[in-house]
């Protein structure tokens, strides 16, 4: 897939379905599943922008149960926000905001057709170009990026708000500037972003920085039972562990705490690639992978039905833990980058 940005038709083409929305138009705003910092900040910074440019009849929404994750809760612009099931059925545009696939959009998918027009935003490499009006630039660190781009061509001020919703969606993205997508460009959006006032130190603590302390220790058996497994992947090694429904019961934990289990998993220094299981239903798991360079997890991803980007990517896997690592085992040696093997 060529790491192409959006070309000035595009750009175009998005201006116009916004530029002629009717007076009154219903904007409908949807973001990925199980949503993280950068589905639910591009979406609400976004939302909180075509606010300003005096778009009073919007929803924004997600797929599955409405509840939004702790570390999220005091985002600003979460009063757009309502349950899928209160969602327009017809609105007269549709935007998505980090969905690679149709599939990311559970029970709202059908809006790409009942909508009067269907505009994508998203930054993964793998998007399967659904929808009518594509801005998908693999080059960008986060949808927000985009979101931003787009609100800066109809002269929309950043504000406050719409600025931490951005950066919170920034941070996340770039694993708080510490990946490789964080580029010249990233620091200088954060910078506009940071001009604003915004607060970065209680914004990182808020979201990264706090747990339940049940949770805490939660994360402690879970990193327990971790298993190591350096000759998977050519040698590379592979490090996985999994949480199950009763262990977030036992510790009395909402399963979006789970997120933050693989940045502790993936420190492992004996194994490229890491990976972590989390129960979603009896035999179905929400696969976490993450790899330092040797691997290209996202093809490991598309090859079990989900998707996602080169060193961090997921999919919905189904039968006995082992089960779902051996499939995952078999399609390493096949997503070994070709400079990296030798
Ligand atoms: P996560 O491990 O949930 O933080 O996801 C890492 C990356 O993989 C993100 O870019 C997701 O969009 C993508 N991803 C995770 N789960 C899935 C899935 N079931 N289907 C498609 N993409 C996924
Ligand atoms: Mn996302
Ligand atoms: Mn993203």
């Amino acid at each position: 897939m060529p790491e192409t940005g959006p070309t000035a038709a595009d750009w175009a083409a998005a201006e116009a379905l916004i530029r002629e929305l009717p007076p009154d138009g219903r904007v409908l705003l949807i973001c990925h599943v199980n949503p993280d910092g950068d589905a639910l900040g591009s979406m609400l910074g976004f939302g909180l922008g075509l606010r300003r440019l005096g778009v009073r009849r919007m929803q924004a929404t997600f797929p599955g149960p409405p509840e939004v994750p702790e570390p999220f809760r005091g985002l600003p612009g979460l009063d757009l926000l309502v349950p899928a099931t209160e969602a327009y059925p017809d609105p007269d545009l549709v935007i998505c905001f980090d969905a690679a696939s149709e599939s990311r959009l559970g029970e709202l998918v059908d809006r790409l057709d009942t909508a009067g027009a269907a505009l994508v935003l998203d930054h993964h490499a793998s998007n399967t170009r659904f929808g009518g009006v594509h801005l998908v630039d693999p080059r960008a660190a986060a949808t927000s990026v985009v979101a931003e781009q787009l609100l800066a061509r109809f002269g929309v001020p950043l504000d406050a708000g719409i600025a931490e919703c951005f950066y919170v969606a920034l941070t996340t993205d770039t694993g708080s500037f510490r990946f490789d997508a964080t580029t010249p460009e990233v620091h200088q959006l954060a910078a506009r972003l940071l001009a604003t006032g915004i607060r970065p130190g209680d914004i990182s603590r808020r979201v990264f920085d706090t747990r339940p302390f049940g949770a805490v220790r939660l994360f402690g058996e879970v990193l327990g039972r971790a298993r190591l497994e350096p000759a998977a992947a050519a040698g590379r090694g592979l490090v996985w562990t999994w949480a199950t429904l009763d262990d977030l019961a036992r510790h009395d934990q909402r399963p979006y705490v789970l997120e933050a289990l693989i940045d502790s998993v993936r420190c492992t220094a004996e194994a490229d690639v890491s990976c972590v299981l989390k129960q979603t239903a009896p035999g179905e798991w929400a696969i976490s992978m993450r790899s330092k360079g040797a691997v290209d997890v996202s093809r490991v991803a598309v090859a079990l039905g989900g998707g996602g980007h080169r060193f961090a990517a997921g999919f919905t896997g189904r039968g006995a833990a082992e089960e779902v690592v051996a499939a995952i085992r078999g399609q390493l040696d096949a997503a070994l980058i070709p400079t990296a093997v030798g």
